[in-house]
């Protein structure tokens, strides 16, 4: 299981606000039953099923929705990701249901939920709440952290039903990009690139770092904009939202909308040549200087290191 649904589950399981599930669906999916065990889920409901494997929204919404209707659950979880954010959106829409989405925690109030959301930039953290059940809950990537927590994981198989219409879209075609260390999701150690590197082809630079480090690399909207780095790489407002332990921004001015990407970063680390550059101002540890000497010196220092 993806370490952010693990997250979520934990952090269900630690509100003590009742008994709490888990649910995996997809195709060959029930080795992974143990694991949403290991984290506090005291049932964990498998839908395997060959019509689940494509990662379409539709058909998981309808395990879902069935099994809130069939057993009373008041509160749906998930983990951002884009499929995870289109099924919370049908699943609301299905059930009628309240969603809070980009929540970065949650906490039990006698009988109600409450959750906390970054609010104007993330200037503001702010409680939000839902009328009624079913609530749907939707957490930020990257806001919690998987704690074990182990509990029953009795499992339970579920025959799934799908309707007419969640089986019209059919993925005709999927194509993984090429991957060799951690999705910056899930890494410890991102590596970020901008403008600042001056042409695509020295991303190299970023890479050798980040493969150094065994760690993920990111980029700003302005490269990925600009076709130096795919769109899976943004961090920011409108890309992935990331909380490292480390983060090395390398040739980035520090704008608003990468800072509400990155800011809850452990460690953030700035290279960059201009000494007034916005980033110095949330950055750990400010290194003013030119990237293209400083970034190889780095990485040969972090080699020679590990070796
Ligand atoms: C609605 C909206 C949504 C947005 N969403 C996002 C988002 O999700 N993510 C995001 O990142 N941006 C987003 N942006 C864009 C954002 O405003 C900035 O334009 C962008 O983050 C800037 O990217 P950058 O830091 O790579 O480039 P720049 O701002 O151009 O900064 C480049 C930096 O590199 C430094 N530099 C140059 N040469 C060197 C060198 N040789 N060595 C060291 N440093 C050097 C410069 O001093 C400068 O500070 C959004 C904007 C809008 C309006």
């Amino acid at each position: 299981m993806q370490k952010g649904s693990l997250a979520v589950l934990s952090k269900a399981a630690s509100l003590g606000a009742g008994e709490v599930a888990g649910v995996i669906a997809g195709s060959g999916v029930e080795p992974l039953a143990a694991q949403a065990g290991a984290h506090g889920a005291a049932t964990v409901y498998v839908a395997d099923d060959p019509r689940l494997e494509a990662p379409l929204p539709q058909p998981r919404v309808d395990v879902l929705a069935q099994l809130v209707e069939e057993q009373g659950f008041e509160t749906v979880l998930l983990a951002q990701s884009i499929l995870a954010s289109d099924v919370a959106a049908g699943l609301a829409a299905r059930l009628e249901a309240g969603l809070n989405w980009q929540l970065t925690d949650i906490a039990a109030d006698g009988d109600a939920l409450v959750g906390k959301q970054s609010a104007l930039g993330d200037s503001v953290v702010v409680d939000v709440g839902w009328r009624a059940t079913p609530r749907i809950g939707l957490f930020r990537a990257g806001a919690l952290d998987p704690v074990e927590q182990p509990a029953a994981g009795a499992v339970e198989h579920l025959e799934v039903q799908l309707r007419e219409h969640s089986l019209a879209a059919e993925m005709v075609e999927q194509a993984h990009a090429e991957q060799t260390g951690p999705s910056i999701e899930d890494a410890d150690v991102i590596v970020a690139g901008g403008r600042g590197l001056g042409e695509p082809e020295k991303f190299a630079l970023v890479e050798e770092l980040a493969k150094a480090l065994g760690g993920a690399v990111a980029a700003t909207r302005a490269v990925v904009d600009a076709g130096w780095y795919p769109y899976s790489a943004q961090v920011g407002q409108t890309g992935k939202s990331v909380s490292p332990t480390l983060y090395i921004a390398c040739g980035i001015s520090g704008a608003i909308q990468h800072k509400v990407g990155m800011q809850s970063s452990k460690t953030i680390v700035a290279i960059n040549k201009d000494p007034n550059a916005p980033i110095f101002e949330f950055a750990d540890l400010g290194v003013v200087g030119d990237l293209h000497t400083i970034v190889p010196k780095l990485t040969e220092l972090v080699q020679a290191r590990r070796a």
